[in-house]
């Protein structure tokens, strides 16, 4: 198991030897080769066991007990904030609020500081690629208050057209939303210089980190983001592990968007008072060992390094790239520059339909998605109703894109018969 930070030479197969399920084989005796970490990662030994000893050892509920085993999870539970925080180098562990996903951060968010700060009119700007989870909770918010959503375009290869962003920001936007990393296209958005237009425009910034924050170094403080969201379970951590980041004078001045127990300061049958960030937005029994769960998660992403395993990804991602434009019909969605395409990549093969690519690969025990993938408008866009998605990440190896690649021979070779 990883300990410490890795130099140039890791050898990967050994990071993939941390995860139990990817030594898996099929009936034929074929290893798993994962390719759908956008979607959900797998988790290494010590998450799993994190989860374990936490269970076996220290299981209470958290901030309202006096007794060893309670001080201990609340801790616990903090430590693991702490951790989270530091990541993503937010300036003070108040700035993280424990949820379960991306989803939840960004509707606590449109609850919340949209309730407030969104009015008759008013416009939110969201993109063309942005995945659902990061539309609809606005357009939910625009359709209460009278608000209304306008959408950045994308240049034809897949990236956000910044000449109609800033014809955007010409109409003051209250809030932007955008996606740091397209889960649809694989974009890397340049989020530093996006967040820059839209504060001189002043608009406060919604960015969805679901797939950066996993896969690269990323410094909520460098970036001077006011929101972002991502999710645990992207990330080697459990499923129903998520957060939302905020900066301070955000959050406090924020509503909660659930009421009961742990988020008030003061209750009365008349009225109620409410608790300091971020308490104030986690009402009830929060996923404590979920939390612990993406601690560990992090200490491992840690160990190995972010910029290494985002160089990892790259090179994986550059190969792949060269490796599917030779495959005969095969199109690929998204930017040509590898330096701005992530580890997703989104393609069509012929006509086949991506769901009959999937399942031709998934007989070849190569685990991709087929689909919208989450974003209908995307697809609108790309004119196709689905497609099929390899996505990568550190515990992936050269041999998986070979495996990839026969499957998708494979696939040709049975549709043209
Ligand atoms: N945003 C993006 C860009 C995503 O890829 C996803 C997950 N596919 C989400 C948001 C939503 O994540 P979750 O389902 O964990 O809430």
């Amino acid at each position: 198991m990883i300990t410490s930070a890795m130099g140039s030479a890791t050898d990967w197969t050994e990071v993939r030897d941390d995860f139990p399920i990817l030594s898996s084989v099929n009936a034929r005796g074929q290893r798993l080769v994962y390719l759908d970490s956008a979607a959900s990662s797998q988790k290494p030994i010590s998450v799993i066991e994190a989860l374990d000893r936490y269970y076996r050892e220290t299981n209470a509920n958290i901030h309202r007990g006096v007794y060893d085993l309670s001080e201990r999870a609340t801790a616990q539970y903090e430590a693991a904030r702490a951790t989270v925080a530091d990541f993503i180098n937010a300036a003070s562990p108040r700035e993280v609020i424990f949820v379960r996903n991306a989803t939840e951060a960004i509707n606590l968010v449109a609850q919340s500081w949209g309730r407030r700060n969104i009015g008759a009119g008013d416009l939110i700007v969201v993109t063309t690629m942005d995945h659902h989870s990061n539309i609809v909770p606005w357009q939910l918010l625009a359709e209460e208050r009278g608000a209304r959503v306008a959408a950045v375009r994308l240049t034809p290869d897949g990236q956000l057209d910044l000449d109609h962003y800033r014809g955007l920001l010409a109409e003051q936007p209250k809030l932007v939303a955008f996606p740091h990393v397209s889960n649809g296209l694989g974009t890397i958005n340049p989020a530093a210089e996006m967040i820059r237009l839209t504060h001189d425009a002043g608009a406060v910034v919604m960015l969805d980190g679901a797939q950066s924050v996993p896969h690269m170094p990323v410094d909520v403080q460098a970036l001077d983001a006011d929101f972002l969201a991502f999710s645990g379970h992207k990330m080697l951590g459990p499923m129903g592990s998520g957060a939302l980041y905020g900066k301070r004078a955000l959050l406090e001045a924020m509503p909660p968007a659930l009421g009961g127990g742990g988020m008030i300061r003061k209750v009365t049958l008349e009225q109620s008072t409410w608790a300091d960030v971020p308490a104030r937005f986690e009402a009830g029994t929060p996923a404590v060992a979920d939390a612990v769960g993406l601690g560990a998660a992090i200490e491992y992403l840690q160990a190995v390094g972010m910029e290494h395993i985002a160089a990892h990804e790259r090179a994986l991602t550059a190969r792949a790239l060269e490796a599917l434009r030779e495959v005969p019909d095969l199109t690929i969605y998204g930017p040509a520059d590898p330096a701005v395409h992530a580890g997703v990549i989104s393609f069509t093969l012929g006509d086949i339909h991506p769901h009959d690519v999937a399942a031709i690969l998934n007989e070849e025990n190569v685990a991709v998605r087929a689909g919208h993938h989450c974003c209908q408008p995307l697809m609108q866009w790309l004119g196709v109703p689905a497609t099929t998605r390899a996505s990568f990440y550190l515990y992936n190896v050269d041999e998986d894109i070979d495996r990839l690649l026969s499957a998708l021979h494979r696939a040709r070779a049975i549709f043209a018969a």
